[in-house]
């Protein structure tokens, strides 16, 4: 099929002389173009590619662009889950990225008092902010919501036991495991109640003298519903406080804002849990409170100057980019009439599922071209999630398109259609639902980056 020219491949000299070798060789060095003609010099011998100089080159450079292209990068999260666990949960805030920047590029006040001249503390960049925020006595950032725990309870409660009820032994992502924490900080865990229904005498009578702490787990990724009895947040802390322990609330996603008043389903904010008597709370950076990841243990100074102290706590700490981006985003939340505006988590969150029905409108022709004879695009009605495991049956209302095969339905004609999405130079991420390919158009904020690749 190839001329003769196939029977003696070009030298790698040669090649790299061509026009095209040697821009290969400007963008790529001398070192990794060799090894990619010489790669694309053994296609030639196989008679997989002629042996022509230029058409090697541009060979060897289209496997350079391909082994250039960053493992960790940007996607369009279609899958209807606005904090998504493995897309990287919360888009930080115009506000939270200069920040992290400027921290990158320059020396900073990471652990430097400037009034003193002497050394400071990195906590006190967001201290004060998370105790306005939360009404608690003091507070401290870790790496995420698991180091948190992992830090009260070593600090705590290693050594002694913690009380927890049957029906909030979560597992959080395939690797959070209560059970399986509270054995790593070396606590002893106190099951009491059952899976359905605790009681206040459950917990009273398993409080003893080797009891630390008793611990209340916010059930963030399922519920128990039925023939079911927990103990509230307020009587368990009495119930802690009469038998002389500390209540530590883990909240999970815990919001700083009442979400009703954007339009969206309750969830107890942490203020909640200080205010109903938890002694500790902790709760992620990256859930619903829209910031990089970080975990927080806010509450009573003495407990977290106890873990501020723990030798753990410098292991888990926060590095002054993250911290930076942190303290721009509690920032936000000062003025909550704009906080919609600039925090995305809660703009998405609260966007109108007819602004969403309106996108997916403009957008099912340029995506029926796109994907070609055998498919139907329809835009449908459907329902977002908040995701990493907040509010875990409430959905939202929104709307997207649903990509349909014609004729005979197909499992691996979607399958091939959802990976040539992912192959796509902003890859996109749907779901796959009944036979179709659904994408849930609510994180699409910029319409013009997915146009841009059907076109
Ligand atoms: C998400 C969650 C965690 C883990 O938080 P990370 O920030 O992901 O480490 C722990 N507890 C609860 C209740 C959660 O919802």
């Amino acid at each position: 099929m190839l001329g003769p020219m196939s029977v003696r491949p070009p030298s790698v000299d040669r090649v790299l002389r061509s026009a095209p070798g040697a821009a290969a060789v400007a963008r790529f060095g001398h070192e990794a173009t060799a090894v990619a003609i010489r790669a694309a010099l053994a296609r030639v011998r196989v008679g997989e590619l002629a042996a022509v100089p230029d058409q090697v080159a541009l060979a060897a450079i289209s496997a350079l662009e391909a082994a250039a292209v960053p493992s960790l990068r940007p996607v369009l999260n279609l899958t209807g889950t606005v904090l998504h666990t493995n897309l990287g949960r919360a888009l930080l805030a115009e506000a939270a990225i200069a920040a992290a920047t400027e921290a990158m590029r320059h020396a900073a006040t990471l652990e430097f008092d400037l009034a003193t001249g002497g050394r400071g503390e990195r906590d006190d960049h967001v201290r004060a902010l998370l105790c306005e925020l939360t009404g608690a006595e003091d507070a401290i950032a870790v790496n995420n919501n698991a180091a948190a725990l992992v830090l009260a309870l070593s600090a705590l409660a290693a050594g002694r036991e913690t009380i927890v009820s049957r029906g909030e032994l979560i597992e959080i992502g395939g690797s959070f495991r209560l059970p399986a924490i509270m054995e790593s900080a070396g606590t002893r865990l106190v099951e009491v109640g059952t899976t359905n229904r605790t009681h206040a005498r459950d917990y009273e009578g398993a409080i003893g003298p080797a009891t630390a702490l008793v611990m209340k787990v916010h059930t963030s990724n399922y519920r128990v519903e039925g023939f079911t009895a927990e103990v509230a947040p307020r009587e368990l802390a009495a119930i802690a406080h009469a038998g002389e322990v500390p209540l530590l609330d883990d909240l999970g996603s815990g919001t700083l804002i009442d979400l009703t008043r954007h339009g969206l389903p309750r969830e107890r904010t942490v203020a909640d849990a200080i205010r109903d008597g938890a002694d500790l709370v902790t709760f992620s950076g990256d859930k619903l409170l829209g910031g990089p990841q970080a975990g927080f243990i806010v509450g009573r100074r003495d407990l977290v100057a106890r873990c501020a102290k723990h030798p753990l706590k410098r292991a888990l700490r926060l590095d002054k980019i993250r911290l930076a981006a942190l303290e721009a985003t509690l920032r936000l939340y000062r003025n909550p009439d704009r906080l919609a505006a600039e925090l995305p988590t809660l703009r998405l969150l609260a966007r109108p599922a007819a602004e969403i029905r309106a996108l997916s409108e403009r957008l099912t022709a340029p995506l029926a071209a796109w994907a070609g004879t055998g498919w139907a695009a329809e835009v449908i009605d459907c329902q977002s999630q908040i995701g990493s495991g907040a509010m875990p049956v409430e959905t939202i209302p929104s709307a997207g398109i649903a990509l349909t095969p014609a004729g005979r339905a197909s499992g691996a004609a979607v399958e091939a259609l959802a990976a040539r999405l992912r192959g796509l130079p902003v890859p996109v991420i749907g779901t796959i639902r009944h036979g179709a390919l659904r994408l849930d158009l609510r994180c699409l904020e910029d319409a013009a980056v997915l146009l841009a690749q059907l076109a």
